[in-house]
């Protein structure tokens, strides 16, 4: 509603379905006739008769269905509507997918995708062409249910990738390959629990006893 009516208004960088809201900022404003946009309650048919709703709730209610048809005829059919909408000024796509809210977000995604294949594919974790049939976006919700440094152990063991100062020193020439707290030669990965340095064992011995898991 405050698209429509505020037309010259700057989306937010995260806004969703941006694409659209673009279109109906561009259209409001080029409107030579003076437009007002009014929010009207959804779903207001779940309890009243129809009959008994305003025309704007009726109105509402009978687009929503004809939404609701179009998209279910669509999905049978596997015929979709172009997203290319008509007099767009300004469209942003990722490796061929329109993208409807942040390009930023989007790029990261995109190239954190790649990264994470090429990784996968090089160390035979995963297969380049089996990529894409992980359903990533639960492999994502399920690290998110454990705690914060499961996921950390989980995703080094998975890769298996330690970042120590041995392996650090290795992609910046200004990290020392040494124990960062009793300044061994090499700091192996075994080194980070097996350190006799009097504050790593205390730091180790806290962590352990305040470790929620
Ligand atoms: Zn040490």
């Amino acid at each position: 509603m405050g698209h429509g009516n505020f037309p010259t208004d700057v989306l937010s960088k995260n806004q969703k379905q941006a694409d659209v809201l673009r279109c109906l900022k561009q259209y409001a404003q080029y409107n030579p006739s003076k437009s007002v946009f009014v929010w009207v309650k959804a779903h207001q048919d779940d309890s009243p008769t129809f009959e008994n709703l305003l025309l704007a709730a009726q109105l509402n209610t009978l687009v929503d269905e004809l939404a609701k048809n179009t998209l279910r005829a669509a999905c049978l059919n596997r015929q979709f509507i172009s997203n290319l909408f008509p007099f767009e000024q300004v469209r942003f796509s990722v490796c061929n997918n329109k993208i409807a809210s942040s390009p930023k977000n989007a790029i990261m995604a995109a190239w954190a995708d790649d990264t994470a294949q090429d990784v996968f594919h090089n160390r035979n974790i995963i297969d380049r062409s089996n990529f894409d049939l992980i359903w990533w976006a639960s492999v994502e919700i399920t690290m998110t249910s454990f705690p914060k440094m499961f996921q950390v152990w989980w995703t080094k063991e998975v890769l298996p990738f330690c970042g120590t100062n041995r392996q650090l020193s290795k992609i910046d020439k200004s990290v020392k390959n040494v124990g960062p707290s009793c300044g061994r030669i090499d700091e192996l990965s075994t080194h980070i629990t097996h350190c006799k340095d009097k504050g790593r064992v205390t730091m180790l011995k806290h962590l352990l006893m305040n470790s929620p898991h």
